[in-house]
């Protein structure tokens, strides 16, 4: 078999939705997802088509690392060279299961469960009170969900230092300023004493059978984050992800070391390069990698097989469609530490819309693995093609 093409598409969801389609002289067509590559990915795939036409698709960690090397004085370490082969590379498993008419975990060594805890990423706006709380975390736990993440970075929202995310402040009676300097990662008290309030207020809403974790999207200093933690330290938080810029280990060491919640990392390193010094300075207690940015399913299994050595568990980042949630669901299948997967999709209602199978892929916070070839799941260009990316082209 050989690669006949390999085309791109892109549609609005959690930002843009990078879709690679590889198509094959057997006639079998394996679609890939990538996230967070943006327009740069949809030109780095568009070049290396050529390369790809004529290849092998079964030799996909060869022809990945391939493609990596000879690109390494291009980004082939980190960003959005990864991220395009991240898109193919899913392509590539699919194709090889479909291929060969097996699920893609059964490709990745069997399965150790047959069902994938998942958690929803719960929009709490730091402005609410417990009442308004209580509403948004029990409307999650009715759809059968056990376990949440909320936003507690509210400090970067109030400086601007975000904007365009889906829990960015809509609430304008917190739009008071915590911080006085958009770049200075300082909590004051006020900021401080918000975020313990939240998670309070979070954690009694949700209940002790509801798992908790709180995000705070790279927002703090070293001490503002050790004050954190140890504030936090009364409550059973699932954990506590990316206290601090994503580039010093050291750092986050220091931070861990002060904490007895547990600290998850992961999501803005790329390859299994990168989680090396993570673990051998213990400076993480989970490993949250994405794994439609990061490298795709091998290097998400290796990474998770690195964190196994160190008793680390493994709960990736997952803000991708159906498609790509299914792709990092059979490596979470293939895996021991497998702990829970991420879902991000809540109050998109187009979520389920865009796959043929016209049927939503979790039930009951859970993803049921099935027989089906390949992915699983595959894209109804018709309905995908509704929430086509400004400026992209379509599988041409
Ligand atoms: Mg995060």
């Amino acid at each position: 078999m050989k690669i006949t093409s390999v085309k791109t598409a892109a549609t609005i969801g959690h930002g843009m939705h990078l879709w690679v389609k590889v198509t094959t002289d057997a006639g079998i067509v394996g679609i890939g997802e990538c996230v967070h590559g943006g327009h740069q990915a949809i030109a780095i795939i568009r070049n290396l088509e050529t390369k790809l036409i004529g290849r092998d698709p079964f030799a996909i960690d060869a022809l990945i690392e391939e493609l990596r090397r000879e690109h390494v004085f291009d980004g082939g370490s980190a960003g959005a060279l990864i991220t395009a082969l991240t898109g193919i590379e899913i392509a590539l498993w699919d194709v090889k299961g479909k291929a060969l008419g097996v699920p893609v975990y059964e490709l990745l060594g069997g399965k150790f469960r047959d069902r994938i805890w998942v958690y929803c990423d719960c929009q709490v706006d730091p402005g609410m009170d417990f009442d308004e709380i209580e509403r948004v975390v029990h409307a999650v736990l009715a759809k059968g969900f056990t376990a949440i993440k909320i936003d507690l970075d509210i400090g970067a929202y109030s400086a601007g230092r975000i904007s365009g995310n889906a829990s960015a402040i809509t609430d304008r009676r917190f739009e008071q300023t915590f911080v006085k300097d958009k770049f200075n990662y300082t909590a004051m008290q006020r900021e401080h004493e918000r975020m313990v309030q939240l998670v309070d207020m979070v954690t009694r809403a949700a209940g002790k059978d509801v798992a908790v974790a709180a995000d705070l999207h790279t927002r703090l200093d070293v001490p503002s984050a050790i004050r954190l933690v140890r504030d936090l330290a009364p409550y059973h938080l699932l954990w506590l992800e990316e206290p601090l810029p994503p580039e010093n280990i050291d750092a986050l060491r220091e931070v861990k070391a002060h904490s007895t919640v547990p600290i998850c990392v992961g999501e803005n390193l790329y390859l299994r390069f990168a989680f090396r010094e993570l673990f051998e300075k213990r400076a993480a207690d989970i490993v949250m990698p994405d794994l439609l940015k990061c490298g795709g399913l091998s290097d998400g299994r290796k990474i998770a097989n690195l964190a196994e050595l160190y008793y680390v568990p493994f709960a990736p980042h997952n803000v991708s469609s159906p498609i790509g949630t299914m792709a990092t669901a059979h490596v979470c299948a293939s895996i021991p530490n497998f702990l829970i997967l991420e879902w991000h999709w809540n109050e998109r209602p187009y979520w389920t819309t865009i796959i043929k199978q016209k049927q939503d892929i979790i039930k009951n916070g859970y993803i049921e693995l099935t027989d089906r070839p390949g992915i699983g799941v595959d894209l109804d260009e018709e309905v995908a093609r509704q929430h086509q990316y400004p400026g992209t082209t379509w599988f041409d």
